[in-house]
């Protein structure tokens, strides 16, 4: 029988990762296990920094960004040796099964511990909703909302004088940030991978605005994709506008959750114990079509996040 519950956080924070964490001790709690925190991610589970906690670690935190628990990042999580030395940690802790709430790297990192014979159940909180098993991930949702915040502050100032913004999001190799912020925002464009940038496209419709006289033009970029200040130098050259760039960076990670993503994160958390407690095998928690579900770990991290069909048809259609 399960008996003692540790739960770890990983890879890039996100605005949620705390609502997950708080709904996995209570619920943990509740159906009368141990529950312990590991600080710090598979670093922290590799240098054994394990805590038993109670209820009391769980006030006022389901609002709270960031992780309390803290993240890092362990490339060498990847080496036998390491997943050997973190097995042995948590069987002197006599801790019996792992939740990770983080990314597909994160994920990894579980699937390699499965693979080795511990137990243990992924939560998906990133805030680039890059994970194949899930619709959307816990902290996309808050940070979309910070990303177009952001541009309607930008707005104001690039319509004031007449400039063309170009805006770098987050989102690794995920286009679901820029494009789900290009439809909130209006935007003039959007490059990203699942939308390429088509140069000639893009300088002529920015000439065309401009010969109309409009205010403002918004072109939002992936990260990782293209040089935005080159780009931004193109756009003056070719089409009159005066350019000017903003990389939004860590910004995006910050912030209370929204509803949405506490929603999220306590019906994905709650899901998790449950599989910890029926000892159903190491599992990845994800919601498709609004329901709860659940795949095999190994399964899971070979999946591939689907693109949203008809996101770009509408982008174009409204640019
Ligand atoms: P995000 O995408 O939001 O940053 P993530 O969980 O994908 O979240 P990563 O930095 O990719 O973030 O991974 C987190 C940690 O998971 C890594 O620091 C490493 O310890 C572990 N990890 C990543 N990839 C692997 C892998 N292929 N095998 C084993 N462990 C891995």
């Amino acid at each position: 029988m399960v008996r003692k519950i540790a739960i770890l956080t990983s890879g890039g924070d996100a605005p949620g990762m705390n609502a997950a964490l708080r709904v996995c001790i209570r619920a943990g709690l509740y159906y009368g296990k141990e529950m312990y925190v590991i600080y710090d991610g598979f670093r922290g589970l590799v240098e054994g920094d394990i805590h038993q906690v109670n209820k009391d670690f769980t006030q006022d935190i389901i609002n709270r960004g960031g992780t309390i628990i803290r993240s890092a990042r362990l490339p060498e999580f990847k080496e036998p040796e390491v997943i050997k030395k973190a097995i042995d940690v948590l069987t002197d802790f006599e801790i019996d099964a792992l939740i990770g709430i983080g990314g597909d790297g994160t994920f990894r990192g579980l699937n390699d511990l499965a693979k080795a014979g511990f137990p243990c159940v992924g939560v998906p909180a990133t805030i680039d909703n890059d994970v194949g098993s899930t619709d959307q991930t816990i902290g996309f949702s808050t940070a979309l909302n910070t990303i177009c915040d952001c541009i309607d502050k930008l707005k104001d100032t690039s319509s004031s004088h007449q400039r063309c913004s170009l805006i770098e999001v987050m989102g690794r190799h995920c286009g679901d940030l820029a494009m789900y912020a290009a439809l909130a925002e209006g935007a003039e464009g959007v490059i990203c991978v699942e939308h390429p940038l088509k140069k000639e496209q893009l300088f002529k419709k920015l000439r065309k605005m401009k010969a109309q006289n409009k205010n403002h033009a918004i072109i939002i970029v992936s990260e990782n994709l293209l040089d935005i200040n080159a780009l931004a130098a193109e756009v003056e050259k070719e089409t009159g506008f005066t350019a000017r760039t903003e990389v939004l960076g860590r910004l995006q990670r910050g912030g209370s959750p929204t509803a949405n993503d506490r929603i999220l994160a306590t019906r994905l958390s709650a899901r998790a114990i449950d599989i910890v407690i029926k000892e159903e095998g190491s599992k990845i928690v994800g919601m498709k079509n609004n329901a709860v579900v659940d795949y095999p770990i190994q399964d899971a991290v070979n999946m591939k996040h689907e693109y949203v069909h008809g996101l770009r048809d509408l982008i174009d259609m409204l640019q």
